[in-house]
């Protein structure tokens, strides 16, 4: 075999797993177990004292989830990644693993209303600022950095308004300060990997299109291995300074013999061990199982997406389609630098008939779901002005994308002519 970076579909199926030493078993086993047995007292102090890596207790690591970390980690190009129990978890870790109360990070206003939650108050609570600013003006987040500035974080293609962000812009303005780049990669598995264009860290929701099949919830953070974090210890004192929270270890330092991995192991040890956001392992397994055809499905969700918006956008009673490649002007521009390899699942549209119109067409549905979620097989729909976005003035709706009229969409995996034909009926249906 040659020694030639491996592609995606080949990394899906084998990257972190060739068979269990004791049973030969190809699938990934679920182990099922809270604990691991030391091999003596020397080295259960070892595995303590992050001389050796190795298994301790199942909140903290397990190796079905290992399985799961080193898969997901390599078809990003990462180094090594941490699976935990859930999107929100991800998100909040990738943050909290920087920053301190006083301190502050810099995240686009582009972002899944849990996100803005979690970051507007929870953690606002807990002493730590979001600054929100505009993603289409990369320069926001130089002008609202400051000292005490430790990370930037954004979606990588946010909906409603599914205009990728401009990762290589704002990576690099972060760069020159000493501030990484988080990116939530949750809509845009294998069609953008955030680290080519200079992200530090990313994150996904896994309960979307990683496990696919809408039956568990999962988050994983994944380290870049390729941010300096020494370069600027005042800008980063997390990395920087002992930890009392683990017998005074410097992250920065402590990780060395073990890779470029400070970020995710202080991650893992610190909050996982404290917070216990832990990811089931029965989870982890059914993510591998989703990874095994993540790269057919992107590929097949972002035909049929793009299909159905071609359609829409000839129909009289739809008066705009939100989709990567129906944009003008910028959101042209972020389509063609970081999306290339296809567009993705999701899209949105707005009827001309407006909120009556939207509520008649979502209840007409009869093969597409009307729930919350996104990125599973099935094709999914759901109406923000009387759901998700009901809360919000109509101006607050207008400013996040979820006018009156918008249906947002999450097109799935079943034949084109029976997706086209149920939006068909229901769109007539809507008429009233
Ligand atoms: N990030 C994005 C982009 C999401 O869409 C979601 C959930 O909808 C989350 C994070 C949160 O993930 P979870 O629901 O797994 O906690």
């Amino acid at each position: 075999m040659s020694n030639q970076p491996k592609h995606p579909e080949t990394l899906a199926l084998h990257a972190g797993w060739r068979r269990d030493s004791a049973t030969n078993s190809v699938a990934v086993p679920i182990y099922q177990t809270t604990s691991y047995q030391f091999d003596s007292a020397e080295h259960a102090a070892k595995l303590f004292g992050l001389q050796q890596l190795g298994n301790i207790y199942t909140r903290i690591m397990n190796p079905t989830n290992d399985v799961l970390e080193q898969r997901l980690a390599a078809i990003e190009g990462g180094t090594a990644a941490l699976a935990v129990g859930s999107g929100q978890a991800a998100s909040a870790f990738s943050v909290q693993n920087l920053a301190k109360v006083g301190d502050n990070f810099v995240c686009s206003t582009d972002l899944y209303g849990g996100t803005w939650n979690l970051f507007a108050n929870t953690l606002k609570d807990q002493g730590i600022e979001a600054r929100f600013v505009d993603p289409n003006d990369p320069e926001g987040f130089a002008r609202a950095t400051d000292d005490r500035t430790r990370a930037y974080y954004a979606e990588t293609l946010p909906n409603p308004k599914l205009i990728a962000f401009p990762i290589a812009e704002v990576a690099a303005i972060g760069r020159s300060f000493g501030v990484p780049l988080i990116m939530d990669n949750t809509a845009a598995p294998l069609l953008v990997r955030p680290f080519d264009h200079g992200a530090a860290v990313v994150m996904y929701s896994t309960t979307k299109y990683i496990g696919g099949h809408g039956t568990s919830i999962g988050g994983i953070v994944i380290d870049g291995g390729n941010f300096d974090w020494e370069a600027n210890p005042s800008r980063q004192p997390a990395m920087n300074t002992p930890d009392p929270s683990y017998h005074g270890a410097v992250w920065s330092q402590a990780a060395k013999p073990l890779g470029p991995i400070a970020y995710i192991l202080k991650m893992r040890v610190t909050l996982l061990r404290d917070l216990g956001a832990a990811m089931a392992p029965m989870n982890a397994f059914l993510f591998i199982q989703g990874i095994e055809t993540l790269p057919l499905r992107m590929r097949e969700h972002s035909r049929n997406a793009l299909a159905v918006a071609n359609y829409l956008a000839g129909r009289k009673d739809v008066s705009r389609v939100i989709h990567p490649a129906h944009h003008k002007g910028i959101g042209a521009e972020r389509t063609a630098k970081y999306l290339p390899h296809g567009h993705g699942g999701l899209m949105g549209f707005e009827l001309a008939g407006g909120a009556d119109a939207g509520r008649r067409f979502i209840d007409a549905l009869k093969l597409f779901y009307h729930v919350a979620n996104i990125g599973d097989a099935r094709s999914l729909a759901i109406h923000p002005a009387s759901t998700t976005h009901s809360q919000l003035t109509e101006s607050e709706q207008a400013a996040t994308g979820a006018t009156p009229g918008y249906v947002r969409l999450s097109i799935g995996l079943e034949h084109i002519d029976d997706i086209l034909a149920d939006l068909s009926q229901a769109l007539d249906a809507a008429k009233g």
